[in-house]
């Protein structure tokens, strides 16, 4: 596995030992920084790595920043295009996670948004696996989902993954793979740091934007599909006795894919192995995030055929 060796840094890309913060910036001291996941995927036949909806994820990325205050000098496209460069002169020739952060950057005392310098910084890694295969042993946290009118969820905001990183260990602790995280109002948000579906009926349920999630670029890829595929999707509040009553429960995201969910505070869901509504979804997912379907070929960005700017 190839190690990163260049970071986008302070308006240039620049060796990765070079890409350091001071203890005193403002964003280290108060999660005031927004950031993305992003996936690029190797496709070995044609030698091409392939980054999945970038530009959906640099306009979120800018979204959240706005809501933080922060104007940054570059619109999606410019990211775009520092990312691409930045995954070029790494080289690489396997699946990668990359990471764009923005924060804000002066380095004085005092919580606040305004009259504050940000800054943005992108690296990339090689991808490791996430959640394990097969089906994940999930409980319901005892945690409750971070409120919009407290740290928006929508925004991907650093600060606020106190929140997950609470649910999610507490869920390790307890011998879970993963957290399935309440609202302020007892129904269901999403995991730790995915989005959540469930199958009752043959259709697909997922819980809305309005539910304190972070409005997921896998959910939009899932929710398209099952669309495509002729299969019932409605976003509306879920209850959490329906997840134990669902004939099939997975999980969305960047880094997770795809995820079945098997088992929920120790009851067996569905058949207690992946479901067919899930397997067709992830099936055809894993094929178009490596650029193996013509129809959704324009969600991925060829890395290394691209013409440089
Ligand atoms: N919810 C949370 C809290 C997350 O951190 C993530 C990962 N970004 C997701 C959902 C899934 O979003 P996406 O599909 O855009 O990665």
């Amino acid at each position: 596995m190839a190690k990163n060796r260049f970071a986008f840094f302070r308006g240039a890309i620049r060796p990765i030992e070079e890409a350091k913060i001071s203890v005193m910036t403002s964003g280290f001291n108060y999660g005031t920084g927004v950031f993305e996941g992003i996936r690029a995927f190797w496709n070995a036949e044609e030698q091409e790595l392939f980054v999945f909806r970038m530009r959906e994820h640099y306009l979120r990325l800018l979204r959240s920043a706005r809501v933080l205050l922060m104007d940054l000098p570059y619109s999606a496209d410019d990211l775009g295009q520092i990312t691409l460069e930045l995954l070029r002169r790494e080289g690489y020739r396997e699946d990668v996670y990359i990471r764009p952060i923005a924060y804000k950057s002066s380095e004085e005392i005092g919580v606040r948004l305004h009259n504050l310098e940000c800054d943005l910084a992108i690296f990339a890694v090689p991808f490791q696996a996430y959640l394990p295969e097969g089906g994940i042993r999930a409980m319901v946290s005892s945690w409750r989902r971070v409120e919009d009118n407290a740290i928006p969820a929508r925004a991907k905001i650093t600060g606020a993954y106190v929140n997950s990183a609470l649910a999610k260990t507490e869920a390790y602790l307890a011998g879970f793979d993963e957290a399935i995280v309440l609202n302020e109002d007892g129904q269901v948000a999403e995991g730790s740091a995915e989005n959540l579906f469930l199958v009752r009926e043959g259709t697909l349920i997922t819980p809305p934007i309005t539910a304190n999630i972070l409005e997921g670029i896998t959910r939009d890829t899932v929710i398209a599909l099952a669309r495509d595929l002729g299969i019932p999707v409605v976003e509306r509040p879920v209850d959490r006795t329906e997840l134990y009553l669902a004939e099939e429960v997975f999980l969305t995201g960047t880094a997770a894919g795809l995820a079945p969910v098997v088992e929920i505070d120790r009851r067996r869901i569905g058949a207690g192995k992946p479901g067919p509504i899930f397997t067709r979804l992830r099936d055809l997912y894993e094929r178009l995030v490596r650029g193996k379907e013509p129809r959704y070929r324009a969600w991925c960005t060829p890395v290394y055929s691209a013409p440089a700017r």
